[in-house]
């Protein structure tokens, strides 16, 4: 049994387990801590010294964050002593940022500033020299610029212990320690996976998203131009946040009526070729188990998770499915498909697809997804730069009523919906296989593969097969997944892999909240659970289902895996040099 601790904060008493840091017995006392360095599961080191409480009967301060309770312990966190050091602490902070509110991407919402204003402290109280750092923009997805870095190194563990990555870390010593790639490189030439954690889990400006907004502005603006935008599943579930509605408010009518008023503009629903890529790779999967294929097979719709294994992996690339990601198969079909159809020259034709992560702005730029030099994405849009184009429109989001998607593409199943949650793709996929199979419906929840644990496992009989699978989220996650598969202590004749922790309810184009949101709330869960809820609710739940489906094959693919379909929505992949 967990032994229990008491003790006294701000003389009101706590009991908490054995283990609990001060930090966490205050937030049980409702007295929250000010943290800077600190996100729970990612970074715990107890550097920046905001978290200082005093503790009575010991001299000096404590990194609260980091300080395990004692029994008895009395812990003040509201001293003169303690309001005072916080306060130097920022001062000293300050001294060597760049100081550039009004023109940075965090302002309203950086913690740095926060708590400038919290502790009123004076920004200029010790003037050092601003150090010039060349900003970082060469990538086509991550801006990196060290001006702002507070040297909080939440985006070195994000990248180094979450996603074992190690595309950036703390280089050079004493005044010119910063943080850099190696051999101060640009990110876009180290074997960074794109996947954005490091900018959500940076507290101010210095890490962000390359902005393809003026593009799209352009694009809307062209006479010439057919603009198009699709959404991916999970920008419903968390678009309200930019617009201060609760974690958890599903939006996806106010979505698409806020996009309508962008401009004389289509607006789709990816959740379609979601379901397109379930028709796909369930059918891979059992060619695949038919013919002795590698096995397992992995998931590919997440581009981050396929430039991590070509990088890291190339022996796997044949396990992986050729299936183009839905952004990818978006981009195909309206390319081909839609402006067939439409008589436009794929030329006119702008695609503009909304996604949770910046690892898709790197994927457009695929030459695998350029044929003919004409890419099948014009632009990948991240969820923030919605927010922020809607806001540039004067859009009141939050007044708007709701609207459906745009015919051809509006009609979707659940199945499609919770492709945004870690081990959505797999459950999707396991209801189509086993209809597939057996050609019933029955199979509908695969509820193991559920949840935001960083690994799942399950067994399931389909058709009278055994099929155990694995779902990972997470890149360090993936890694260990494949170091037991590939010293043969595990057999999976599937995995899903989602690159950032949660799936991509929690991708790194997300809305970015703060540590007292993040620290304390069940983000993941709390996102996940509107596409689980549309999942439940809605009236198709599996993918071979979806109308909008049965007229693609129908019209235009025939059946999954026939030529068109092979040629247009599978692709290959490339191995890469690891650095
Ligand atoms: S990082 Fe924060 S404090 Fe620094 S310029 Fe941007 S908004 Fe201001
Ligand atoms: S985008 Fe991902 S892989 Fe690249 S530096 Fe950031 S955390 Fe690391
Ligand atoms: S998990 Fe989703 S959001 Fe994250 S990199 Fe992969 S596709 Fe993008």
């Amino acid at each position: 049994m967990t032994k229990m601790i008491n003790l006294t904060i701000n003389n009101i008493p706590v009991t908490v387990p054995e283990g609990t840091t001060i930090l966490q017995a205050a937030k049980t006392a409702h007295i929250e801590i000010p943290t800077l360095c600190y996100l729970k599961d990612i970074n715990c080191i107890g550097a920046c010294r905001v978290c200082v409480v005093e503790i009575v009967g010991r001299r000096g301060l404590f990194a609260s964050c980091v300080y395990p309770v004692e029994e008895g312990m009395q812990v003040l966190t509201n001293t003169p002593t303690v309001r005072s050091s916080r306060r130097t602490t920022i001062e000293l902070i300050l001294s060597t940022h760049h100081k550039k509110c009004l023109s940075c991407v965090r302002n309203n919402h950086c913690e740095l500033q926060s708590l400038a204003y919290d502790y009123a402290v004076d920004e200029d109280r010790f003037v050092d020299e601003e150090p010039i750092y060349k900003i970082d923009d060469l990538s086509p997805y991550v801006v990196r610029d060290n001006n702002k870095c507070i040297q909080c190194l939440r985006c070195v563990s994000a990248c180094n212990k979450v996603q074992t990555v190690g595309a950036i870390g703390q280089i050079r010593r004493g005044f010119n320690v910063h943080v850099g790639s190696p051999f101060e490189i640009s990110l876009n030439e180290t074997s960074c996976v794109g996947c954005g954690q490091c900018i959500v889990a940076c507290p101010v400006g210095a890490l962000y998203e390359k902005s393809n907004i003026d593009q799209v502005w352009d694009a809307i603006a062209d006479p010439k131009k057919k603009v198009v935008f699709f959404t991916a599943p999970s920008i419903a579930a968390t678009l309200g946040e930019c617009f201060d509605l609760p974690v958890g408010t599903n939006v996806e009518g106010k979505m698409v009526q806020a996009m309508k008023m962008l401009g004389d503009v289509e607006v789709f629903n990816m959740n379609v070729t979601a379901d397109l890529t379930i028709m796909e790779e369930a059918t891979e999967l059992l060619h695949r188990l038919q013919e002795d294929k590698p096995l397992p097979m992995f998931t590919s719709c997440c581009p981050a998770w396929i430039k991590f294994c070509e990088h890291n992996y190339p022996e796997l690339l044949p396990n992986l499915s050729t299936c183009k990601s839905p952004q990818g198969m978006f981009g195909a079909l309206l390319k081909s498909y839609y402006c067939e159809k439409h008589n436009i020259d794929p030329k006119d034709l702008f695609v503009v697809s909304v996604i949770p992560c910046t690892a898709k702005k790197f994927e457009v730029t695929r030459e695998e997804l350029a044929p003919n030099n004409i890419p099948d994405v014009d632009v990948a849009l991240t969820t923030r730069e919605l927010s922020r184009m809607i806001k540039h429109a004067g859009i009141a989001f939050r007044d708007l009523p709701g609207r459906e998607f745009d015919n051809p593409f509006d009609i979707a199943t659940g199945a499609g919906a919770i492709f945004g949650a870690t081990g959505g793709v797999m459950e999707a996929a396991l209801r189509t296989a086993a209809h597939l199979i057996d050609g019933t419906n029955e199979a509908l929840e695969f509820k193991d593969v559920r949840g935001t644990v960083g690994i799942k496992e399950a067994a399931y009989t389909i058709g009278g097969t055994e099929v155990s699978v694995c779902v990972a989220s997470g890149l360090g996650n993936a890694r260990k997944v494949i170091d037991m598969i590939q010293s043969g202590e595990k057999n999976y004749l599937f995995v899903e892999v989602m690159a950032c922790p949660g799936g991509c309810v929690n991708g790194g184009g997300q809305p970015v909240q703060s540590d007292s949101v993040r620290n304390y709330t069940e983000l993941k869960a709390n996102r996940a659970a509107v596409l689980y809820n549309a999942d439940k609710d809605g009236e198709l739940r599996c993918s071979h289902d979806s109308p909008v489906i049965k007229m693609l094959y129908d019209e235009y693919f025939e059946a999954p895996g026939k030529e068109k379909a092979h040629h247009l929505l599978h692709t290959t992949y490339t191995p890469r040099k690891k650095l």
